[in-house]
């Protein structure tokens, strides 16, 4: 019998998760979510996910860099566990599923499992990873970047935010500086898989009717901050051929990436300057600094090294052509990612024996799971969102069927890797 979990339960769970740190939009009206890593809202959102995993018997655990696990105890417990992961923190003008439905979805298929009397060969661990959206601290993936070893613990302890307040003093004020050394799956094992079911946050699956995204993998990320140096001088004294003017400078860089782009010799190169700061930022005067980030995202990895090395060839004819000098630092970095073939089939599989409309996709956005895949076989299920996917805004919506199908799916997943024996 194919088991299904409740899409009405689990979409009142997401609903119940979503009133914590809950605001209302003052231009839309709408009520978003704001439950920023280790704030109070975050707290609250954590306890609130911890009871849930307490009353639903699972043995619940939290490591040195606030994640939290819920193990589910399997027939045999020397097997390495399915772990089900995403994360609970958000950005500060958020919906309810982000990350959120990775999680919830991970207990629902747990209430559906004890409900159905069901054991599983395999523990299967439901993981909550400390500030994933990194709009805090600046990191993203912090959490889960310790736990695998990217990142070391005592750094991410130190990393502050705008109040100058750190990671480890946050996480302790909240209650959530745990004991257990910081692990992939909350105990000695490394994953025997990892699963992480999330919404897609674009508008690609909705737009073509389908149901789940296989995600293939996690495009690379490229962030880096250009500080321009110019000459600050008078609007209207100041003869143009005399100007070392680092608006037009920051101007030529931003357009420039358009023309890289539609180049077409970048592969599906994405380009944007999110931040340009003019200073002094006044009308009457010449700006002779700004500051710049450029955010370059690329399937390819070969792609991303040649765009990334044409943008600092451009530079250098920037700063001779506007007699400005341009300095960068590499922000973010982080390389296509792809997930595993065996996972990936499986997610396919399991989706069309449900009937259900599956699609091979590519990640835009960077996730837990890129994290775990360097020390677990790793994959992720997409599902579609309304309104072109927005999402990281308060309109962000997928529906109770699309998240249950999701869900579906992951629940067929996770039963095919937990029934299995082999290696630990
Ligand atoms: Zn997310």
């Amino acid at each position: 019998m194919t088991l299904s979990i409740d899409g009405e339960r689990l979409y009142a769970a997401l609903a119940s998760l979503g009133q914590i740190g809950a605001y209302v939009d003052e231009t839309t009206g709408l009520r978003g979510v704001d439950r920023l890593a280790l704030t109070d809202a975050d707290g609250e959102g954590r306890r609130h996910v911890v009871a849930r995993m307490k009353a639903l018997g699972l043995d619940v655990s939290v490591d040195r860099i606030g994640n939290v696990f819920g193990r589910r105890a399997g027939t045999d417990e020397r097997l390495a566990p399915v772990v089900l992961g995403s994360h609970i923190d958000s950005v500060p003008t958020a919906g309810v599923f982000d990350g959120c439905l990775g999680v919830l979805g991970g207990l629902e298929i747990v209430e559906t499992l004890n409900q159905a009397r069901r054991a599983t060969r395999r523990p299967i661990v439901v993981a909550f990873f400390t500030d994933e959206e990194g709009c805090r601290f600046g990191t993203d993936m912090l959490g889960s970047a310790v736990a695998t070893g990217r990142i070391a613990l005592e750094d991410a302890y130190r990393l502050r935010d705008a109040d100058g307040l750190v990671v480890r003093d946050e996480l302790a004020r909240i209650g959530f500086l745990g004991d257990i050394p910081p692990s992939p799956a909350g105990c000695r094992d490394r994953p025997h898989v990892y699963l992480e079911c999330h919404i897609e946050q674009g508008p690609i699956l909705r737009a073509a009717g389908d149901d789940i995204g296989v995600v293939t993998g996690v495009q690379s990320i490229s962030w880096q901050e250009l500080t321009i140096a110019g000459t600050y001088a008078h609007a209207g004294t100041t003869p143009m051929s005399l100007r070392a003017d680092a608006g037009v400078a920051a101007s030529r860089i931003n357009l420039h990436l358009r023309d890289m782009i539609a180049s077409d010799r970048y592969g599906a190169l994405r380009a944007t300057v999110g931040v340009m700061t003019l200073h002094p930022g006044l009308v009457n005067i010449v700006p002779g600094r700004v500051r710049l980030t450029v955010d370059l995202r690329n399937p390819d990895d070969a792609s991303m090294h040649r765009a990334e090395d044409d943008l600092a060839a451009f530079l250098r004819v920037v700063e001779r052509d506007e007699r400005v000098t341009i300095t960068a630092r590499q922000t973010a970095r982080t390389p296509h990612v792809p997930f595993d073939r065996e996972v990936q089939a499986r997610i396919a599989a399991r989706a069309a024996a449900r009937g259900l409309r599956h699609a091979a996709i590519m990640s835009g956005a960077g996730h837990d799971a890129q994290e775990l895949a360097r020390v677990a076989r790793a994959g992720m299920i997409f599902v579609p969102g309304e309104h072109d996917g927005i999402s990281h805004n308060p309109r962000e919506l997928s529906t109770r069927d699309q998240c249950a199908r999701g869900v579906d799916v992951l629940l067929d997943v996770a039963l095919s890797f937990a029934d299995e024996g082999g290696t630990p």
